[in-house]
């Protein structure tokens, strides 16, 4: 049978019943991409994973929980929802409500978001509404608006979509026979996706699906570490605009994913997550977009610092890592042109081209 996305395949670990209307562009089930190269870059004991998240409906994790808070939205007959967003929380928000026939509105920093992101927000008819303040004023704004009129908050506080993001971790379980890798490595923004793999972690070992937790690695932009520095951060800077957020909402769920894991939350330079950024793309052949490489940056970073040495897989003799790959690379072309070496242009000439290629033109054949 053909499984029409996270809802359908997890139902019975998800708040629906039998009676509900699904909403759902067939999100989920996304690659987990063994990254060979990377691996032997980083570590010799460390076999890496991408769980490639990009390859969702509309280009990031966000339609996991996002499918489950519209369809929630639905059976609760609200007529509109609402979000704040750095930009991937409004794409996937405005599909889904394209799909249900709901009013999107989102709220959005001005000119802070990617440029493909907004492309999305705004094709698929959400009312956009730039704000000259940053994430953490939007959503104060949402939150408030929401509190005192009917439209449905469907940012990640909304325990749905914690709910169908947690299905990621099932993903992970089941692709791996049955166990959680020995460690799971994400950018930290918001926290609500720290929030809800540890969830699901803790429910399939619960439900005896899984053999195993893994510890729960964050990493969280220097410029924008609020739980790392222990404080909110009031003006928060970084290139990598989807974890540009100084104080974040599920900050105390993410701690404890970390403590209860044995894991860590740290931070890592825009330098750093430009280098990770390019090595995905250059090394692996997977593009992502720049906060998705904070995970990466903060292994490496670990690595250097002599983290996996004491450290025992829980099976076989490699230690296993998973990197969720929160958001396609397309959503953010600026920053990977800003990234890359810039083209060559000459002449529509074959001497040109084989020189810029590096070649020798040929000398023509003599008798
Ligand atoms: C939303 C988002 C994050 C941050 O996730 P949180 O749940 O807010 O911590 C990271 N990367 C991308 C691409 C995102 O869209």
């Amino acid at each position: 049978m053909l499984i029409q996305g996270v809802i359908e395949r997890y139902r019975e670990y998800l708040p629906v019943t039998e009676k509900t209307r699904i909403i759902s562009l067939n999100e989920g089930s996304t690659p987990l991409i063994p990254a060979y190269n990377l691996s032997a870059a980083i570590h010799p004991r460390i076999e890496l994973w991408l769980k490639y998240e990009g390859l969702n409906p509309t280009g990031s994790f966000k339609d996991r929980g996002m499918t489950m808070a519209i369809t929630k939205a639905v059976e609760e007959e609200y007529q509109a929802v609402m979000c704040a967003s750095t930009g991937n929380t409004s794409a996937s928000a405005a599909a889904f409500s394209a799909r249900a026939g709901l009013t999107c509105v989102v709220l959005i920093p001005e000119g802070k978001i990617a440029l493909g992101k907004l492309s999305q927000a705004m094709i698929h008819g959400a009312k956009v509404i730039q704000i000259r303040g940053n994430f953490d004023d939007a959503l104060r704004l949402v939150r408030t608006i929401t509190e005192n009129h009917r439209v449905a908050l469907v940012n990640s506080i909304n325990p749905y979509r914690i709910e169908g993001q947690k299905t990621g971790a099932f993903e992970i379980v089941d692709d791996f026979d049955g166990h959680a890798p020995d460690f799971h490595v994400l950018p930290v923004g918001n926290a609500g996706n720290i929030t809800a793999y540890w969830k699901g972690y803790k429910e399939y070992l619960a439900a005896g699906k899984s053999r195993n937790l893994p510890r729960m690695l964050g990493f969280q932009a220097a410029g924008a570490a609020p739980i790392v520095l222990g404080h909110p951060v009031e003006k928060p800077k970084t290139f990598a605009t989807a974890i540009r957020i100084g104080n974040p909402a599920s900050w105390k769920t993410a701690e404890a994913a970390r403590d209860e894991s044995g894991g860590v939350i740290g931070m890592v330079t825009d330098h750093q997550i430009r280098e990770a950024y390019k090595m995905l793309a250059s090394l692996e052949g997977v593009f992502a977009e720049p906060a998705s490489a904070a995970g990466i940056a903060g292994l490496i970073k670990l690595s250097d610092n002599g983290y996996f040495e004491d450290m025992e897989p829980v099976r076989g003799d490699k230690l296993q890592v998973v990197a969720i790959l929160t958001g396609h690379g397309l959503k953010d072309p600026d920053s990977a042109i800003k990234a890359a070496a810039e083209p060559m242009t000459v002449e529509a000439d074959e001497g040109a081209v084989l020189d810029a290629m590096g070649l020798e033109v040929a000398e023509p054949a003599t008798v």
